[in-house]
């Protein structure tokens, strides 16, 4: 037969309900992550003889899933994560959603659910964005957290690619991770437990990733560590920090820094945070822009880094710092790793930040929040 293209997201068709029932946004210093939603959510529906449907911003409410949505039974479920931040002068920006749009889509391939057009999924988001845009608090370091959600809806207990799926967007205002500065976090080294293996779906941001490693993080917290550090392998390799990418900064033989992250060979995700933070750094290093206190000579490496030379390196003083990256912390500094037995103390910053993480964070927070021109802010 004749091959028929179904229709994609289409901002023209979309419907707005305004809510008759405005809620109010709590005192910002009240805010726990993810627990305050916004007045609207955005719903796309799809399914696989009509394509997607006519999107819709209305207020936010319950969804309806019949008990057989394949959600419900085999996880047919993947999301992203991204922020909107409020500028002084009043501008709100996204920041870098095209590369949230690109891993929603890769994520949405894996799970046999539909693909779409990002760039009109960003327009509806912007939409969605400006309409609640009072909820943003207008606090230093406060921004708007954006939840893309993609479900597979129809009733079917076979395991197959859902033939009707549901995509939604709601969002939460969030304050700084660290509203008392930083603070370094104990990690657990993590050897009973894998988040991700090869072959697997560890480079996808699937929900089913995620469920496995709350026991895995409850156990961390209960020998007094706040993250896993997931370890690969019999070499234990370094991957990811709980729920973000993993840097090491040490001095090789040479004396020379090396800003080290793990590659990505299909069990790390691609996150937006590390993407940033490698642009930056060899920006730095190529001369394009220079970071105020950011080492002229900087090796900057994507490649496997083991526990064993980690711990050598740290022995031989030539640790500089290890730190984890992602949308909600930013930059999160380690201060100990409990790694078979003992703990091996990580050296941190008087700050609590290190040399090399401080002016990368300086100027990526600096973009974020519009001090520092860059064309990766997306204005709403
Ligand atoms: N790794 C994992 C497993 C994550 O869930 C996240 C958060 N999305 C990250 C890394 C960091 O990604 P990003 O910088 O895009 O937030």
């Amino acid at each position: 037969g004749e091959a028929i293209s179904l229709p994609d997201i289409e901002p023209s068709r979309l419907q707005i309900t305004r809510t008759t029932d405005p809620k109010q946004l709590p005192p910002s210093s009240s805010l726990l992550f993810g627990r305050t939603f916004t007045d609207h959510m955005l719903r796309i529906p799809w399914s696989g003889l009509t394509g997607w449907g006519a999107p819709s911003i209305e207020p936010y409410s319950t969804i309806n899933l019949t008990p057989s949505a394949t959600v419900l039974h085999y996880a047919q479920s993947l999301f992203e994560g991204l922020k909107a931040y409020r500028h002084t002068d009043g501008t709100v920006t996204m920041f870098r959603p095209d590369m949230n749009m690109k891993r929603m889509n890769n994520s949405a391939q894996r799970l046999a659910l539909p693909a779409f057009n990002g760039e009109a999924l960003i327009e509806m988001i912007k939409k969605l964005v400006s309409i609640d845009r009072e909820w943003i608090p207008k606090e230093p370091g406060h921004s708007l957290y954006i939840r893309p959600t993609m479900i597979g809806t129809n009733g079917a207990l076979g395991v197959q690619p859902p033939t009707e799926a549901l995509l939604f967007v709601i969002c939460s205002p969030v304050g700084p991770y660290y509203p008392r500065g930083f603070k370094p976090v104990p990690l657990y080294g993590t050897t009973e437990y894998i988040r991700a293996a090869p072959g697997g779906t560890g480079a996808f941001k699937l929900a089913a990733n995620y469920a496995p490693g709350v026991v895995a993080q409850k156990s961390a917290a209960k020998a007094g560590y706040v993250q896993n550090l997931w370890l690969h392998g019999p070499e234990h390799y370094l991957t990811e920090v709980g729920t973000m990418n993993l840097f090491v900064a040490l001095k090789g033989e040479d004396g020379v820094a090396e800003l080290v992250t793990p590659p990505l060979d299909g069990m790390i995700l691609p996150g937006v945070t590390r993407d940033s933070v490698l642009a930056l750094a060899r920006n730095h290093v190529s001369g394009a822009k220079k970071l105020p206190g950011l080492p002229d000579k900087l090796k900057i490496s994507e490649r496997p880094i083991t526990m064993g030379e980690v711990i050598q390196a740290n022995n031989a003083g030539r640790l500089i710092e290890l730190f984890g990256t992602g949308t909600a912390a930013v930059v999160t500094p380690v201060d100990k790793i409990g790694y078979q037995g003992g703990d091996v103390h990580i050296p941190t910053g008087e700050d609590g930040m290190g040399p090399i993480s401080k002016p990368l964070w300086t100027e990526l927070v600096g973009i974020q929040t519009g001090t520092i021109q860059s064309d990766w802010n997306v204005v709403v």
